[in-house]
């Protein structure tokens, strides 16, 4: 698949509005705009990966980081403690529609499992 720009280009780019809670130069999280749950962030590397099938070693730091990120945005949003999930979805089968790699940070109820 080609590297090509999705909506997320135009969050990073602050071309659309978003609800950006962290950016850097490596890192983007903003709310989702349909919440699955009371605290629902998505949380991007800034590069384009469309995804997980496309990661290569040069982005080890920068997909590690994306965990850092998360756990510091979690304890902001004080889900912390009662805990949360962290969701990649790749392709068909994993419910991907947003083909930039992003990580899902679902917090603020209890969730189920298997997922569905
Ligand atoms: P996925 O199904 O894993 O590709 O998730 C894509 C996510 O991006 C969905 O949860 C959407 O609600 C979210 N999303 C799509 N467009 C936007 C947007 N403009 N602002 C915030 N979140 C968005």
């Amino acid at each position: 698949m080609m590297n090509e720009e999705t909506i997320f280009s135009k969050i990073i780019r602050k071309e659309i509005p978003a609800d950006i809670l962290f950016q850097d130069e490596r890192v983007t999280a903003f709310r989702d705009i349909n919440p699955q749950a009371p605290t629902h962030i998505v949380i991007i590397p800034n590069k384009i990966i469309p995804t997980v099938n496309d990661v290569t070693p040069e982005d080890e730091a920068v997909l590690g980081y994306l965990l850092i990120v998360a756990a510091q945005i979690a304890k902001q949003e004080g889900i912390a403690e009662n805990g949360y999930r962290l969701i990649i979805n790749c392709n068909r089968h994993g419910g991907q529609e947003v083909f930039h790699l992003h990580m899902h940070l679902l917090g603020g109820r209890g969730m189920g499992w298997p997922p569905g």
